[in-house]
């Protein structure tokens, strides 16, 4: 038997959609609920409002950054994927465009969701400021599988698409030690892993 070689078309045709927005929606909703209960009364104005949704999103930025290179690729060894580091993301790198893990889990993102909204409360001492730090935060989660499903699947041609798909695909294809951000260069360049030491044309079926 030949081998079946899927074009990019065929691939998102086989995507299961239900698995892809299930995330999305389920976010949506309590975004939804917060946000109406959030903007309801209190005394944060719109200004710090906005500063605290900015907040939230730069946060978003150092924890992906933090557990892409620390705890997704622990051990760094694209080869040893069944022995070291997070099999599931060094499976991502073995197989960029398999279909079957398309986006984040809800039994991952949500324990980092609570945890992130009671460290926030503890430090800002409002449910409401609460309520603002965590839209930033999923602004940028959004962002992220936006962006990481463009990369390898989608086919979205505009600029930031395109500056960010291949941000990405450098991580990818030529070095995984370099380019943990997904939606930022921001803590590349803070943490001295903007620069790419291995050159290679990045392909892109
Ligand atoms: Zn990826
Ligand atoms: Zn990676």
């Amino acid at each position: 038997m030949g081998t079946v070689r899927t074009t990019r078309t065929d691939r998102r045709l086989l995507i299961d959609k239900y698995e892809l927005y299930k995330p999305f929606g389920f976010y949506a909703v309590l975004l939804a609920a917060l946000n109406s209960a959030a903007l309801g009364g209190g005394d944060i104005t719109a200004p710090s409002a906005f500063a605290l949704v900015c907040a939230g999103l730069l946060t978003w930025g150092l924890i992906e950054y933090a557990i892409h290179r620390w705890v997704l690729h622990r051990e760094a060894h694209i080869e040893d994927a069944r022995l070291h580091g997070n099999r599931v993301h060094l499976a991502h790198h073995l197989e960029p465009y398999a279909l079957d893990r398309l986006n984040v889990q809800l039994s991952e993102s949500l324990p980092v969701c609570a945890v992130y909204c009671l460290l926030a409360w503890a430090a800002t001492g409002s449910w409401r400021a609460t309520v603002f730090l965590y839209d930033g935060l999923m602004l940028g989660y959004f962002f992220y599988e936006y962006l990481d499903y463009q990369a390898h699947h989608g086919a979205a041609r505009n600029a930031v698409v395109r500056y960010f798909r291949r941000y990405h695909l450098l991580h990818h294809h030529c070095d995984a030690e370099a380019r943990f951000g997904v939606t930022s260069p921001l803590f590349d360049l803070l943490f001295g892993t903007y620069q790419v030491k291995r050159k290679e044309v990045v392909s892109r079926q």
